[in-house]
Order: C-alpha cells, then structure tokens, then sequence
C-alpha cells in the first residue's frame, strides 16, 4: 500500500497535442489569432452558440478583459461571491472596483442568489457569478435583477465547459463570460482561457483590447487596409502553440466529459451513504442544473474531520486538497472589507475538501479513495 501515490490532478495528454504543435510551428505562423485559434473559437461558437469568443491566455485575463470592457471605474461596485479563485474579484479591482462580497448558498459554494438584491446600490456595475464545480448559478434570478437594476452580469465560467442551466450552455447567458483552460480544468493548455461575448455590442472593442488597444484583427480579416492605436487594451492573445494544443484536447471533448462523470458517479455511490452517517455533505446538483464532472467534493461536519480525512488519504498515499479561504477575509481584502459576516463562505473554507479528479483515474483507485475515506470513521471514534 505503501507505494501507491495518487495525485490531486493530472493533466489529461489526448496523444495529438505535440502533432498540433508540431504543425503550428511549421505553418511558420505562431504567433496569435492563426488557423488554430481560429478553429477553436469556430469550435466553441458552433458548439454553444456564443456570439463572439476571443481565446486568452488565462481565465484571468478574459475576466481582465470583461472589466475593460464593463468600463469599470474607480468607486463602482461590483457583487463576487467570498467564496471563489481570487482573479474573479481581482480583475475588477485592478480597474479601481470596490467589490461587495456575497455570500454562499447553504446547499452549495456558489453565490446566495436570494441575498443578491439587498447588496445592490446606485454604485453597484456589475456582477461576477461563480459557477462552482460547474454547477449553474440560478440564472434567470441573477438575470432578473441585472434588468432591473441595469448592471452587467459577468460570469465565471473557469469551470463551467459543457455544463448547463435549463438547457443553456454556461457562459452564454451573462453579457459576458470567462472560461479557463488551466490544466487542473477539464479541458487543458497548460495555462489558456476563453472571452465568449453574447452580448454584441462590446464585440467589436473586444477584439481591440484583445489585440493591444489596435484594430488588427479587422485588418488580418481584410476589413481595414491599415491598422492602429485605437483604445486601451493588452496583449491577451495566446500563441498558436497553446491553440494548436487546446484543439488537440477539444477534439476529446465529449470523450473527456463522459469519463469525467463517470468517475464523478462513481464517487457518488460509493460514499453516499457513508456520507449520510458522517454527516458529511455531498454535492447537490439543483434540477435546473447540469453536472460537467469538474470536480468531486465534499462538506465535512466540521475542519477536524476535514483534516482528518486529508490526513488520513495522504498517509495513503492519496492526495486530496481543501479549496478556497473566504476572499474577504484575505490578508489583500481583510483590512477593506466593511461588509456582514460571510457564514457559509467561511464554512466551506474550513470544512471543504476535494478528492483526486481526473481524466486517466482508474476505477480501482476510485474504490481504495472511497475505501480509504470509510477507514477514518474509525479513526474519529465511531462518531465523526
Ligand atoms: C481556475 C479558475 C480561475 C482562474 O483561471 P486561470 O485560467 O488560471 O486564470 C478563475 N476562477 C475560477 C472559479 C477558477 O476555478
């Protein structure tokens, strides 16, 4: 038993990445926006029917990106939910935003749709909603109250790829949506994201800021006879050796996601009832909702037997990991934050653990995680 060793993650390798790559490198053209970008970007049009999408070089950059083109200034407000990766808040803050955090559903990590509207003010610009594990946000809630209140809803769809709310893709309901392609994501390369703009007015100065504030990719299209400075923006953009590699991984897409939720059930039934016994929470999926396989987590009862169960699994050689620490209470925020107390949120940061997920765990390894786990109940005493 000794020697097993089972990661938290490990980035899935199809067998075509290098072949793409090796090709991008010999079209002589690797620099961005080429025949692999532009395939990818067809991919995901196609596939979910978002209006425009410009690949990035990170989730973070797309939601950079969202913030620009949010016209985000300093003094407004934008609602993120405590309870997520720090880019979602930090890419508002980088344009001067003052974030109103929110709290957690008591069911699940993502944002308390039913606390959204009291955070609203006349400063409120925007929305950043979280859809945690790939699990939709309820967003016809969220929707609503954009309309009515006229602000921009962004969502932060890094783990969302192939999920969906009452029928629709993640990422095609907001005005706009990152995605990520981070290697402990579904979908990989390396490091790598996704802008998808669905509403159509912030298309075109999308692909300005995209393209370092210039009207280049008009030009690369033909539309221009000559291109130039023309808003702020960045070079956001990635490499065709990162597009070459993530066509390689979209190619597998479906493949991918039946495996990925494959395992996800596995988990499922092979520790619900122990959970039910341990009072330790299961994810809950809402009927609205889709399951994309991202990630397997659970609540435990409280952090000592959260801990103990990371501690337990690692003498066994198997690595789960505990997720994010409430961004309000973060050594950057803490000092600013003048907001309620964020119960939920702190509770997920403590008692929240995720298990080894990933495309190539074997089904065996899934029954001795599973078995492992049902070993600490005995560790604890009988009672945990
Ligand atoms: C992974 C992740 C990000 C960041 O993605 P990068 O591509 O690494 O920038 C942002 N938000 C959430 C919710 C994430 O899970």
């Amino acid at each position: 038993m000794g020697s097993i060793k089972i990661p938290f993650n490990r980035p899935y390798l199809t067998g075509k990445e290098t072949y793409y790559i090796e090709q991008a490198v010999k079209s002589g053209k690797i620099s961005g926006n080429g025949m692999f970008t532009q395939k990818c970007q067809k991919y995901f049009e196609e596939k979910y029917g978002f209006k425009k999408t410009l690949l990035t070089t990170s989730c973070t950059d797309a939601l950079e990106m969202a913030a620009i083109l949010g016209n985000i200034q300093t003094g407004d407000e934008v609602i993120v939910p405590s309870y997520t990766f720090v880019s979602s808040a930090l890419a508002f803050v980088r344009q001067g935003a003052k974030i109103i955090f929110a709290d957690s559903r008591q069911d699940h990590p993502g944002i308390d749709e039913d606390k959204i509207e009291k955070l609203i003010t006349p400063k409120t610009k925007a929305i950043v909603v979280v859809h945690y594990a790939g699990v939709a946000c309820d967003m016809d809630k969220v929707m609503f109250l954009a309309n009515k209140y006229n602000f921009l809803v962004v969502e932060d769809a890094a783990q969302s790829i192939d999920s969906f709310y009452n029928g629709k893709p993640l990422g095609s309901i907001g005005h706009l949506a990152a995605f990520s392609f981070h290697e402990t994501k579904n979908i990989n390369s390396g490091e790598g994201g996704l802008l998808a703009v669905n509403d159509a007015r912030f298309i075109k100065r999308a692909e300005i800021i995209w393209e370092k504030g210039t009207n280049r990719a008009e030009f690369f299209r033909g539309e221009v006879n000559k291109y130039g400075w023309e808003d702020i923006g960045s070079s956001f953009l990635p490499s065709e050796i990162i597009a070459a590699y993530l066509w390689a991984q979209l190619e597998n897409l479906d493949k991918i996601q039946q495996r990925r939720i494959e395992i996800w059930h596995q988990y499922f039934r092979g520790l619900n009832e122990w959970a039910i016994k341990n009072e330790v929470n299961l994810p809950a999926i809402p009927d609205y909702a889709t399951n994309n396989g991202h990630m397997f987590y659970m609540v435990c009862k409280s952090t000592d037997q959260r801990d103990q169960i990371i501690r337990h699994l690692e003498e066994n050689g198997v690595y789960a990991v505990s997720h994010y620490l409430s961004l309000h209470k973060s050594n950057f925020y803490r000092s600013r934050y003048i907001g309620d107390d964020l119960m939920r949120a702190d509770k997920y940061t403590e008692c929240l653990l995720r298990l080894p997920f990933f495309y190539e765990l074997k089904h065996e390894e899934i029954e001795l995680i599973i078995n492992t786990i049902k070993e600490v109940k005995q560790i604890l005493g009988g009672n945990a």
